[in-house]
């Protein structure tokens, strides 16, 4: 049995310390916050209830795997896990509105061909098979498995792209891909929104990219009761049944060791003796990522019928977007591609309300000064006035708005500038590939958003189950 102590309670670092005292290790879990959860954070106020980070899950598959391995249990006996229906609908610059099914290639197809114009589905199925085949090429070396000591593999981008005989060069970034392949600035839109919604530039992400929409599209995205939150609970539970010591706002300042780990410095100056330290804490280089500005709603009502879980409203001037989240001087965009949150789910409000959040890319701490309040303010306003295109009622009904910002993400879970880190992806010579699990000195081992295979739930989930792996059983 070895010492193990986690730092940091995200859900890398629940994920992994359920899995270690699963099979016999003596985990002691350190969580500088007075809760749990990190980035899967919650807001309560007035009877409303907001998830402050993420709002959506794909690839459930890790936490099933995750409920299954620590106790035996279904995930769903676990949580109320809800498929979402349209996966997405989507307000474009022209007014075009058009819904996208979820889970569903085909339906997804037949509504661009009805939106768009005959042809557009064709063009958009043609490009998610050539994430399909990015996807089985990298699901287990990018997911599943520890990143490989020679990556070199990876480096390489395995986006095959249509009449390759014909082009010069293949596309090198997603931005390559919509033009060539897309040719269309609708369902260029699309496109780019994968890459915003995590961060990446579109002109400078590799075409590997593809693969999230492919992902996302054909095995769908999903929602918890109560929140997103919820599901960081179930896995907060599994530790505490799996007799994980857990120590909230315990702070530690250093792993210990030269070689060989030999414990953690904590904040009292006290040390805690461990032979295996596993970091949850986001490092230092993910600091220039974007991060989120997210704006919480309290509205008077109940929600309508036909209003979507997840609206997505696109920036008018994509060019302008892209220029202020990655160019040489980040700003805010004041009309940005946003995404409205609207769960039909009684457990956030009070009866006869509706509780609905709207949730931005944006430059992180530093080139935007977030502590601002005032300019914050005048952002959130922009943000709900932006949003009140796709749903005009908004305005009428709100009781209150709270903003979140990267200042906030900083502040609550320490991630450097509040960025969020991104996935890994192939291809850009591993521009693109997060830090492998086994650190250095020897017995130090990363999970989360930080490390191999990125950010987002399911990955972090995955970075927990690759380290776990890694340090074997007792
Ligand atoms: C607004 C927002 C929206 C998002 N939307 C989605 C989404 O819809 N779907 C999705 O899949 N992902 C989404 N994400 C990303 C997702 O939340 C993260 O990838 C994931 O939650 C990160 O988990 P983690 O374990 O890596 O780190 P974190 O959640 O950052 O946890 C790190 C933990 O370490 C603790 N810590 C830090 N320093 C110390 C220290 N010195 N000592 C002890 N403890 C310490 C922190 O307090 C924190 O609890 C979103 C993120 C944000 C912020």
């Amino acid at each position: 049995m070895a010492r193990i102590v986690v730092i940091g309670a995200g859900m890398g670092g629940l994920a992994a310390a359920a899995r270690l005292a699963t099979v016999g290790h003596k985990v002691t879990l350190c969580e500088a916050a007075p809760t749990h959860g990190g980035m899967l954070g919650r807001y309560e106020r007035d009877g409303f209830r907001f998830d402050t980070g993420p709002t959506l899950l794909t690839l459930p598959a890790v936490y099933r795997d995750l409920m299954l391995k620590t106790g035996r249990t279904r995930l769903e006996d676990e949580v109320d896990l809800r498929p979402v229906d349209p996966g997405s609908e989507h307000l474009l610059p022209d007014g075009t509105r058009l819904a996208l099914a979820n889970a569903s290639l085909a339906r997804v197809a037949a509504a661009l061909d009805a939106a768009l114009g005959t042809g557009a589905g064709e063009r958009w199925t043609a490009m998610l098979e050539r994430g399909r085949g990015v996807w089985e090429a990298t699901r287990r070396p990018l997911l599943e498995e520890p990143l490989p000591d020679d990556p070199s593999a990876l480096h390489r981008d395995p986006y095959v792209p249509a009449r390759r005989g014909l082009l010069a060069r293949p596309p090198r970034t997603l931005a390559d891909v919509a033009r060539r392949e897309l040719r269309d600035a609708r369902l260029t839109a699309l496109l780019d929104e994968y890459a915003l919604r995590f961060g990446l530039d579109p002109e400078r992400a590799p075409a590997s990219l593809t693969s999230l929409p492919y992902m996302e599209q054909s095995f769908g995205v999903w929602y918890v009761t109560g929140g997103l939150r919820a599901l960081a609970d179930a896995v907060l539970r599994r530790c505490e049944a799996r007799r994980v010591d857990l120590r909230f706002g315990t702070r530690v300042e250093q792993v210990l060791g030269e070689d060989r780990v030999t414990g953690v410095l904590l904040a009292d100056g006290s040390v805690l003796d461990a032979d295996v330290v596993v970091d949850d804490r986001a490092p230092a280089s993910t600091a220039g990522s974007p991060g989120r500005f997210t704006l919480l709603l309290a509205l008077r009502g109940t929600r309508p019928e036909s209003a979507a879980h997840r609206t997505v409203v696109h920036a008018p001037d994509r060019a302008d977007e892209l220029d202020a989240v990655f160019g040489a001087a980040p700003r805010l965009c004041e009309r940005p591609t946003l995404q409205l949150l609207r769960p039909d789910d009684a457990t956030l409000a009070p009866a006869g309300h509706e509780a609905a959040v709207v949730t931005v890319t944006v430059p992180p701490l530093g080139p935007v000064d977030w502590t601002d309040s005032a300019r914050t303010a005048a952002y959130a306003d922009a943000v709900l006035a932006h949003a009140t295109r796709a749903a005009p009622e908004l305005g009428d009904r709100l009781l209150w708005a709270q903003a979140r910002t990267p200042a906030d993400t900083a502040a609550e879970t320490g991630a450097p500038g509040g960025s969020v880190p991104p996935p890994s992806l192939a291809g850009a010579d591993g521009a693109y590939l997060a830090p492998p699990n086994a650190a250095a000195p020897t017995g130090l081992f990363r999970v989360g958003g930080g490390a191999h295979p990125g950010g987002g739930l399911a990955r972090v989930g995955m970075s927990a189950a690759v380290a776990a792996h890694l340090v074997g059983t007792p």
